[in-house]
């Protein structure tokens, strides 16, 4: 039986490389975290060669006494953390649980009201080439053009206008916290489901340090990757009433047979996401994405045309304002990928670039705070990036790159991990 390197060197040198990219430079993409060795392993193991079809005691596959160990512990975990009624630990991905959501809450052809894309919603809450926007009607809100906040009497008009079936409540690029009493009772108003989509702040949910969703929701789904810092896949938390529902729009009307190998590495993130040092963990995410704002707002950055959206963040993600600044989008994002840093550009609401270069950024501190930073390492971060955002096109490259080299090696990544 031969190893990786054997068989295919071509793929184990991308392990190595990434693994090198990943300890040498500073990931501060938002979505993005390092998963504990603990998931590696799980996720890593001979439970992918098991077929498992169906929920456990309730398989289409002999064999799976093993699995349904597995699921139920993700299932009770999931539960536990949230404290929801139902768990579903199947989908493969945040998109593939969002599309069994409206598959189990709508029929084809009804209505949902969503955050506009281009203001930071999801591509699954109603894009127009997405399954979301083909299949249903599609009504959205956007965030108010001078707090680029979403206020929620715009909220409700869009509601009342729109009629929608299904109102959602969620984000990928928003850096405040939702009012989801207040969604619930225009749900109410208008008659509609509320579906919560907490992928990106579930872990700060977990940790109590973000109002849960749980109470107020119909349904809730989510990411396991970001956050949360597990494996790369979904899981969808509902009331009783709609569980039938959901596990079939999950199985079989989405999924095929579920991967069960990342269901129990699913299991190990939630036991992990109950514990103390996670929730320290998520203080940190936190408090790291509020020193990055805070740097950014300052007049050095400010005198420079950067600023920061909404004025600061709640959540663990920095929105970059770069229209008053001679740097685009993708040049900030390059300038900071030459420094060692990663980030992704972003479109910010009513931007005036086009969409593949934009006048933001999207900046994240869950993987960094997963690597150990704390107070002083985010102060410094948040220094090169002021430094970097501030020079431009004649920014010392080679002297950040120092200064986040230095950083990196303070922390090391999985050390004497091989891959
Ligand atoms: N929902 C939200 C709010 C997201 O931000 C994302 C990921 O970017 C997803 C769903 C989709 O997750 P995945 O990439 O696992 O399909």
């Amino acid at each position: 039986d031969q190893s990786l390197a054997q068989v295919d060197p071509e793929i184990a040198a991308v392990l190595e490389g990434e693994l090198d990219r990943q300890r040498g430079t500073l990931e501060m993409i938002a979505s993005e975290n390092f998963v504990p060795r603990a998931v590696l392993q799980a996720q890593g193991s001979v439970l992918t060669n098991k077929y498992a079809e169906g929920y456990p005691g309730k398989r289409y596959y002999g064999g799976c006494e093993q699995v349904d160990v597995a699921e139920n512990l993700a299932i009770t975990r999931a539960k536990d953390l949230f404290g929801a009624e139902h768990a579903n630990v199947q989908p493969h991905s945040g998109a593939q649980a969002n599309a069994a959501v409206l598959h189990a809450l709508i029929n084809a052809g009804d209505k949902i009201l969503g955050l506009e894309l281009a203001h930071g919603g999801h591509l699954t809450h109603g894009m127009k080439i997405n399954f979301s926007g083909r299949l249903y009607d599609v009504g959205a809100y956007g965030v108010d053009p001078d707090t680029f906040l979403i206020d929620m009497d715009t909220v409700r008009q869009r509601a009342l206008e729109h009629r929608p079936d299904v109102i959602i409540a969620g984000w990928s690029a928003y850096p405040r916290q939702l009012d989801f009493a207040a969604f619930r009772s225009i749900a109410d108003e208008v008659g509609a489901k509320l579906w919560v989509d907490m992928a990106h702040f579930a872990g700060l949910v977990a940790a109590g340090l973000h109002p849960t969703p749980v109470p107020h929701a119909d349904v809730v789904s989510s990411t396991v990757h970001k956050t949360i810092g597990g494996p790369r896949s979904g899981f969808i938390l509902s009331r009783q009433e709609y569980a039938r529902k959901i596990d079939s729009a999950v199985f079989p009307g989405q999924q095929g047979g579920p991967l069960m190998h990342v269901i129990a590495a699913k299991a190990v993130s939630f036991k992990i996401a109950a514990s103390e040092d996670f929730a320290a963990r998520q203080q940190r995410t936190l408090d790291g994405a509020r020193i990055i704002a805070e740097r950014l707002s300052a007049p050095d950055v400010a005198r420079a045309g950067v600023s920061v959206l909404t004025g600061g963040t709640d959540v663990h993600l920095v929105l970059v304002d770069l229209r008053d600044s001679d740097l685009d989008g993708q040049q900030a994002e390059d300038l900071l990928h030459a420094a060692g840093i990663t980030v992704n550009r972003n479109a910010v609401p009513f931007d005036p670039r086009p969409p593949r270069v934009t006048s933001g950024l999207r900046i994240g501190t869950p993987a960094l705070a997963t690597r150990g930073f704390g107070d002083t390492e985010f102060t410094e971060v948040a220094d090169i990036i002021a430094t970097a955002l501030i020079a431009g096109a004649s920014a010392d490259v080679e002297a950040l790159r120092a200064r986040v080299a230095t950083l990196a090696d303070a922390f090391p990544l999985y050390p004497g991990l091989q891959q």
